[in-house]
């Protein structure tokens, strides 16, 4: 009887089969189907074609794991997929100084050193009116920082109603811990008011800390001090308020139905010492952290030694740069992705669906996601499939080479066009053609 072990093909047989691959990737390959077949055989399981395999196997070998996506389930800010896509200008400014070197600490005019802080920090300044800015890695860094820098070895006081959970254990109460100050909690989850705030004050106190609940909304019986009177307290007291907004909207978003979203400005209007907000939810940038404020809190968190563990790298600031230019000199609504999808007509989606011309045209919501304004929807229009098994088609759709993601609604398969370029478009109308 043959020895199906000895029938299977040496590595250097079957990596020499490979084409078109290097050299490398095909003995990888090679060692990986030899290594499956054994093990099937070994199991008594048939094994399948091992050439063919090993010609997957390669492929897959080669294939970056971090790949573009189309977002098809009508979440603008999908953190699974990314969040914010940024604007053109700002992908031109990554790429032109990726692959060279690049103005990050450099003052051009007395040829020493210069901050890489400063090129957005202007920008910042003239588009909000705050004092200073300061960039980091993302907003759960600038929490930390501002309670490091400001409250370490001290109290720092935040109602019960705030004490969030952002996911990926992000919660609110441990980071205060572990930034080194001393949580003291006031009120009670629905009802939370000035005199709470004020009864806790002791000569321990370093910050009153406000935080925008993103991803939940407490309804019913319910009260929460104003930031207003937070900085009134502040001031009798000479405490200073920092205040995390989530999202960081620059621009008034009201007339899409985003009536409850704190803004950049309302923050530094109301009085806020210190406001701080994520750069890749609704301003629309690359992640990051974005602190403002006084220029005397801005600097001491700027000479903080955290600092260099948290401060942003130069394809960041340089998108971040191209995105508050838009802002500042361009057209927010229509340049910045995250927006321009926001205010989105829903005409233009449906006419979107019907060009895709596959499946059913049904009505459906689009959310703006990535912990920002819960139970806000959009209204939106989706292609729907029928199909026998839509957690299959989704599957599929997932593997492919440029992954497609919808949404499994009452049994049908939805894509939801709302954040789909009409470049995209083609590609889901030929994976939804193609057998
Ligand atoms: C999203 C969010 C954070 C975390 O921001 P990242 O940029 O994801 O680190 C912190 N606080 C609030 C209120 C948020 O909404």
């Amino acid at each position: 009887m043959s020895n199906p072990f000895r029938d299977l093909p040496s590595v250097e047989k079957l990596s020499a089969s490979l084409l078109g691959h290097s050299h490398t990737v095909a003995v990888e390959a090679a060692r990986q189907a030899i290594e499956e077949a054994r093990n099937a055989l070994k199991a008594d399981k048939r094994t399948g074609d091992i050439f063919e395999r090993a010609a997957i196997l390669a492929t897959e070998l080669e294939r970056p794991t971090l790949r573009r996506a189309i977002n098809a389930t009508g979440v603008v800010l999908h953190t699974n997929l990314g969040r914010a896509t940024l604007a053109e200008s700002a992908e031109r400014a990554i790429a032109a100084i990726a692959s060279g070197h690049a103005t990050l600490e450099t003052d051009e005019e007395s040829g020493g050193r210069g901050s890489r802080q400063a090129h957005c920090a202007t920008l910042l300044r003239k588009l909000t009116g705050a004092e200073d800015a300061l960039v980091v890695n993302n907003n759960a860094a600038a929490t930390f920082l501002a309670i490091a820098g400001l409250a370490a070895r001290r109290e720092v006081i935040l109602s019960r109603g705030q004490m969030i959970e952002i996911g990926g254990h992000f919660r609110l109460p441990e980071v205060i811990q572990e930034a080194g100050a001393k949580l003291i909690e006031v009120g009670t989850t629905n009802r939370t008011r000035i005199s709470d705030y004020a009864r806790a004050i002791t000569e321990e106190t370093a910050l009153l800390l406000r935080c925008h609940p993103s991803n939940y909304r407490v309804v019913g019986f319910t009260e929460q001090a104003s930031l207003k009177e937070l900085v009134a307290l502040g001031c009798e007291s000479g405490i200073p308020v920092g205040d995390d907004i989530g999202s960081g909207a620059l621009v008034d978003l009201a007339p899409f139905g985003l009536t409850d979203e704190p803004t950049v400005k309302e923050s530094l209007a109301a009085g806020a010492n210190l406001v701080w907000f994520s750069g890749d939810k609704l301003l629309g940038g690359p992640q990051c952290g974005v602190l403002l404020g006084r220029t005397e809190w801005i600097q001491k968190l700027a000479r903080h030694p955290l600092m260099r563990a948290l401060r942003p790298d130069k394809l960041t600031l340089a998108a971040l740069e191209a995105t508050l230019r838009i802002y500042l000199y361009g057209e927010p609504l229509s340049e910045i992705p995250a927006l321009r999808r926001i205010a989105r007509p829903v005409e233009d989606i449906r006419v979107a669906c019907e060009r895709v011309g596959v499946g059913d045209i049904v009505e459906t919501v689009s959310e703006v996601g990535g912990g920002s304004l819960p139970g806000l929807s959009l209204p939106s229009y989706a292609v729907a499939i029928d199909t026998e098994s839509p957690a299959l088609l989704a599957r599929r759709l997932r593997l492919r080479e440029e992954p497609i993601f919808g949404r499994i609604e009452r049994g049908r398969f939805l894509l939801d066009l709302r954040c789909v370029d009409t470049q995209e478009e083609e590609k889901i109308q030929a994976a939804l053609t193609e057998t």
